[in-house]
């Protein structure tokens, strides 16, 4: 870490609308200067949300199969075709999942699942169309990247092709997971999914049909700060093209039962974990959103990350399979985000996939008990 370097004039330029450069970027990153750093990204997230307004969403991660034909280092939740713990869920058992997302006044579900070598896009298809059927204003917010390639390398379809498809079954719009680090110096290193050009063309052909994404990026998994500017350099680039991503949602590689993880000796801190959110709000200068990622940087850091330039707290995550299988184990429920955000000084807001206010008639209710309930939410604040 350079601490002696001045990064006041690249934080001058961002605060005059100068879209800073990659050696910016790097600066940033290697300064230690990281309470200055996440000021200006305080001050910039305020430029783009001046109400005070800090959302969250009400959704459920449904992991579809478990599943997997390729290996990723950094994983602990697939398991490879024909081993005794696989499953796929079944349509009745998403219906129940969504059921009970639906009583809690959710809006939609994140649904993703490992690289199953005998789903083609039909199966895809079939699934969009049952649901969306049963539930037309239930939001599917499905398939990352590396599985839109599976479908791809299955079916022999082009992506555009692929995402017409299924936006034509019912698809409302694309996670970013399987970004990782999109930089294939890394991604060759801990995985045999999809490459950097291959994530970013899926991303691409998901906009080109009209549907929006996210974007999503897992550091500390090997990866330098040269790696994480050339991510964050061509999240920027796609999105002046395309327009499409709603959000950028970066966290930290969890390494508990995970081959990597085990030869990894240091992590991402805290302090990493602030920075790397406060850069990417300074230097993602199209993109309007970002997501604190309480789940796997726990719930009081997530807290402080709305001053670091995160303007929503994400899912109350009435379920997640993936990183809890590799060590994030944060709980948090509606009333406990709300009283997260109004801590932190901001209007706690439901909002559904593309960041449409969301008002229930219930939530007058919650607000008016949160008072009551401060004292059992900070008991339950454990982590
Ligand atoms: S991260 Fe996804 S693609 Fe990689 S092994 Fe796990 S389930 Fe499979």
């Amino acid at each position: 870490m350079n601490s002696t370097t001045d990064i006041q004039p690249i934080l001058d330029r961002a605060f005059s609308g100068e879209r800073l450069t990659a050696q910016d970027c790097m600066t940033l990153l290697e300064s230690s200067d990281f309470v200055r750093i996440g000021l200006a990204a305080d001050e910039i997230r305020k430029r783009f949300h001046p109400e005070g307004i800090v959302t969250y969403i009400i959704d459920r991660n449904i992991n579809y199969t478990n599943v997997c034909n390729v290996v990723c280092t950094f994983c602990a939740f697939y398991r490879r075709p024909g081993h005794a713990e696989t499953y796929v869920r079944t349509h009745d058992e998403i219906r129940q999942k969504i059921d009970e997302t639906i009583a809690l006044g959710g809006t939609g579900v994140l649904m993703q699942g490992g690289l199953h070598p005998d789903f083609g896009i039909e199966w895809y298809e079939d699934l969009l169309r049952t649901l969306h059927a049963e539930y037309p204003n239930f939001q599917l917010h499905c398939f990352s990247p590396p599985e839109i390639h599976n479908i791809h390398l299955i079916s022999g379809l082009p992506y555009e092709t692929i995402m017409a498809r299924l936006k034509e079954a019912g698809l409302y719009s694309l996670p970013g997971g399987g970004g990782e680090i999109l930089d294939d110096e890394v991604r060759k290193r801990v995985s045999t999914k999809c490459t950097t050009d291959e994530w970013l063309d899926v991303m691409r052909a998901v906009h080109q049909v009209g549907l929006r994404s996210t974007a999503t990026m897992m550091f500390g998994i090997g990866d330098s700060v040269v790696h994480r500017v050339r991510h964050l350099e061509r999240i920027r680039n796609l999105q002046d093209e395309t327009g499409g991503f709603t959000a950028f949602i970066p966290w930290t590689f969890q390494r508990e039962n995970t081959a990597l993880g085990r030869r990894i000796k240091e992590e991402p801190t805290g302090i990493d974990y602030l920075k790397m959110l406060s850069v990417s709000r300074l230097f993602l200068d199209n993109i309007e959103h970002f997501q604190s990622s309480w789940l796997t940087q726990g719930l009081k850091l997530g807290q402080v990350a709305l001053r670091f330039g995160a303007d929503d707290m994400g899912s109350i995550m009435i379920e997640e399979n993936v990183v809890s299988a590799a060590g994030a184990h944060n709980f948090a429920d509606e009333k406990m985000l709300r009283y997260l955000i109004r801590e932190a000084g901001f209007r706690p807001q439901q909002r559904d996939i593309l960041y449409k206010h969301v008002n229930r008639e219930q939530s007058p209710d919650i607000d008016a008990k949160e008072s009551a309930h401060l004292g059992e939410l900070s008991v339950l604040i454990a982590d």
